[in-house]
């Protein structure tokens, strides 16, 4: 992919202590951020954490109260949004009801220097590429949600913006069509190799359509990284919590050696081996994090450190896995995603109400937070 090869360049973006504030509240705190050439790249938070005000004054529809804003190596702070090689797709499309879908696509060109005949050729090259040539005399309301949403990113890229932000881009369709309209944009994204910007609340949809993306909560960015880094390497509770499900348990720092770190988990009824992370010492509370998939349920006690045991409180069978929630020693109680057996007949199940059971996860994929 194109932001595999930029890995080398200087960034294609950079965002320089950006702060923006609304009177007294601040929307957006101290943000640094570095993207690449090709990249998607998406901006992840809830409600409020400041994300689209991030994307607005990347277009210049906001200016930045502190920092400064580069795009492709030129300061772009003091531009206004037309001086910029920057379009914004919004999340209502914002397509006209009375124009075809053609019409729409070339009112994204209409401050631009083209004859007739090339605006016409950018049309039709944009139709293609988002596969409406056979729409092309129809009204948005004789077309799809998904395909309006086509037609709203082919507009967006007409003008062969060198930086596209989307707000919210699939919000608007129904879960099935989402799914596949996110690797459509990833197709879409790679064959013009245009750097994308997403804002999303959705983690499932930055995980699959972004090279990188970034946490934010309060108008800052909590961590930057891959979908891997930021699910597997979380530097806070609240990232942790915040992509995907995880259980939070209270330790204390037994002992470090190299990589692997010895906690007291009470609630877990035992002493169990975690990853190590930076700057732990003896007597340390810590909080242990440990993704449910990350659980294997037996029968029989298992080899290795991290042996807890445990008994089936309740258990739904969904067909590919099952949800145990299983009652430990302590009275806390864990719910846990198992696969079934790929061989059906016999018990497909691990376990069954009321079983004793025991839970075992491996030490690397324990994760050791400080905050
Ligand atoms: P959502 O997903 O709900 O759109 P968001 O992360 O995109 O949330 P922003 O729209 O960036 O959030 O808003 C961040 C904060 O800044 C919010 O608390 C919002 O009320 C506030 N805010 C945004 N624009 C303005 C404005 N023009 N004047 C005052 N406050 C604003």
């Amino acid at each position: 992919r194109a932001a595999a090869l930029a890995e080398k360049e200087p960034p294609f973006i950079r965002v320089e202590g950006v702060t923006k504030r609304f009177g007294s509240f601040t929307a957006v705190s101290s943000v640094n951020l570095e993207i690449r050439k090709g990249e998607i790249f998406s901006l992840l938070g809830g409600s409020g954490c400041g994300k689209t005000t991030l994307l607005r004054m990347l277009a210049g529809f906001e200016d930045p109260t502190e920092g400064r804003i580069f795009i492709d190596g030129q300061d772009m702070t003091d531009l206004p949004p037309y001086e910029r090689p920057v379009n914004m797709m919004f999340q209502s499309y914002a397509l006209f009801p009375h124009m075809t879908v053609e019409k729409n696509v070339a009112y994204g060109l209409k401050h631009m220097d083209m004859t007739a005949s090339q605006r016409a050729d950018r049309v039709r090259e944009m139709l293609a590429l988002v596969q409406l040539s056979d729409f092309s005399h129809r009204k948005p309301h004789q077309i799809s949600g998904g395909q309006r949403q086509r037609v709203a990113l082919a507009r967006a890229l007409a003008k062969q913006p060198k930086l596209l932000l989307l707000d919210e881009p699939l919000a608007a369709l129904d879960k099935k069509l989402r799914e596949a309209t996110q690797f459509e944009l990833m197709d879409i994204q790679d064959k013009t190799g245009t750097t994308f910007i997403v804002v999303t609340h959705d983690q499932e949809e930055a995980m699959t359509l972004s090279s990188r993306l970034a946490v934010m909560d309060k108008g800052r960015i909590m961590q930057t990284g891959t979908a891997t880094e930021v699910y597997e390497y979380p530097n806070s509770k609240l990232v942790a919590g915040f992509i995907g499900s995880i259980n939070f348990f209270e330790a204390t720092i037994r002992d470090v050696r190299d990589d692997v770190a010895t906690v007291d988990a009470p609630e877990l009824g035992a002493t169990v081996e975690a990853r190590a992370i930076p700057g732990l010492s003896p007597g340390q509370p810590i909080t242990l994090a440990i993704r449910p998939e990350k659980l294997t349920i037996s029968r029989s006690k298992p080899e290795g450190p991290n042996a807890i045991s445990g008994k089936v409180r309740d258990l739904a069978y969904f067909g590919k896995d099952s949800l145990y929630r299983i009652e430990l020693p302590s009275g806390r109680v864990l719910s846990i995603n198992s696969v079934n057996s790929r061989r059906v007949g016999e018990n497909e199940r691990v376990a069954d109400w009321e079983d004793a059971v025991w839970l075992s996860f491996d030490p690397s994929s324990a994760i050791l937070l400080k905050d």
